[in-house]
């Protein structure tokens, strides 16, 4: 059974054994400027799993923090 792919802003995931993955490292990928390296490491079988995933988390934040700014009230 393969380990369930977590979301971008998983901080743990499912492992295979059927423990718990918690976040271990963050890293950019430099052939990849869109996408980040995200590394799972198991407590309990001690078994790591990595993962690109696309850093859309941040354009949307951009994205709301500029409508956020232009609703804004003027009081
Ligand atoms: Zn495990």
């Amino acid at each position: 059974m393969a380990p369930k792919i977590p979301t971008r802003t998983d901080a743990v995931c499912e492992c295979a054994c059927g423990g718990t993955m918690t976040i271990a490292t963050v890293a950019p990928i430099p052939d990849k400027a869109d996408h980040m390296r995200h590394v799972y490491h198991c407590n309990d079988c001690d078994a790591d799993a990595t993962f690109d995933v696309a850093k859309k988390a941040t354009e949307l934040a951009k994205d709301s923090a500029k409508q956020t700014a232009g609703d804004a009230p003027l009081t």
